[in-house]
């Protein structure tokens, strides 16, 4: 009960990449950079482990960032020209890479992480890929030319790299879909019909995460605007309950979500976000079973996985191992009590 996971993403060691930033510049190249990446998944799986996560992650440690990682693997877009794009509904800008012909998967994209994370665990393994929103969100398109298009065709690339993560031993697979708490609308029309795209086919579990981002300026200034409560979820809550999806991520800690929302996921695994990723302020392990008692409220217990709400990736590295930890003694204290 209480089974522990991340979000996905954790900080990267300074001497691999600059700290404390979003897109962050490898400090290592060629064979060094790859060494780099393989030894800090290892370092990634062991700090998990010993805070006591149940249901580790690669920590997303190859990868410059959860979109473009999985870009970089793709033919058919062009990375040599970046363009400058608001994304997200323009809440930010970020220079994006141009879709300029068909797409196709160069060949493996994650197989390297998964398979070190794999090998150096005996825990269930958690991989994130990019939700064929989100992704749409934030690239620029000079071939598809209608968004619907675009996302189907990411769809089937990642369909193809789920299955042979799923053969490479992963236990979850969680698609990333922050743009569905932007694009409340286009959830029920088309972004379940291209995440059960992706999924198709895999038997292991799956899991959408949905979030109001990582704990960056935009996003709390963002947070800001959206007023005393965040009914996001309540718009696309159903639709996900209906989804094949088996388990949904969400933002709690915090938050001004309201937690009743979540009986609208009714059916599903909730991964509840009971650590704050955008404060330095460290939960402490009764804060942690506080907030799971309250959900209790709302989810049934068994269906409580408590989590991060939200990648870890640009904070400082020692505030997320002792949130880590918060979290892993926090959901102990809870099974104690409640369980
Ligand atoms: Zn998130």
């Amino acid at each position: 009960m209480f089974a522990t996971t991340v979000a996905g993403s954790l900080p990267k060691p300074s001497w691999l990449a600059d700290p404390e930033k979003l897109w962050a510049p490898w400090r290592l190249s060629g064979a060094e950079l790859e060494a780099g990446k393989r030894d800090a998944t290892l370092l990634a799986i062991k700090l998990q482990e010993d805070a006591g996560i149940d249901i580790v992650s690669d920590g997303e440690q190859a990868r410059q960032h959860f979109v473009h990682g999985f870009l970089e693997r793709v033919d058919g877009i062009d990375f040599a020209h970046k363009v400058e794009m608001g994304i997200r509904d323009n809440r930010y800008k970020a220079m994006v890479p141009t879709v300029t012909s068909e797409l196709r998967l160069k060949g493996r994209v994650h197989d390297m992480e998964a398979k070190v994370a794999r090998a150096h665990t005996n825990r269930k393994l958690k991989f994130t890929l990019p939700g064929p929103m989100t992704i749409v969100d934030t690239i620029a398109d000079r071939h598809y030319g209608d968004r619907t298009k675009m996302a189907f065709a990411f769809a089937d690339l990642l369909n193809t790299e789920a299955r042979a993560l799923e053969r490479d031993g992963v236990d979850v697979i969680q698609f990333d879909e922050p743009a569905f708490n932007v694009y409340m609308s286009e959830v029920g029309t088309w972004g379940i019909e291209a995440l059960h795209r992706a999924s198709t086919g895999l038997k292991c579990t799956t899991a959408v995460h949905i979030c109001y981002g990582y704990g960056i300026k935009a996003n709390v200034d963002w947070k800001q605007s959206l007023g005393r409560e965040w009914r996001q979820y309540e718009e696309i809550f159903p639709a996900l309950a209906a989804s094949r999806i088996h388990q949904v991520s969400l933002e709690c800690r915090n938050s001004k979500v309201p937690m009743e929302l979540m009986t609208l996921l009714k059916g599903k695994d909730v991964l509840v976000g009971v650590i704050d990723v955008a404060t330095d302020t460290v939960e402490t392990p009764e804060d942690v079973a506080a907030t799971i008692e309250a959900v209790m409220k709302f989810v049934p217990k068994e269906r409580i996985l408590p989590c991060t709400n939200c990648g870890m990736a640009p904070m400082r590295r020692e505030i997320a191992t002792a949130k880590l930890e918060a979290l892993g003694l926090g959901a102990e204290l809870a099974r104690r009590r409640f369980g």
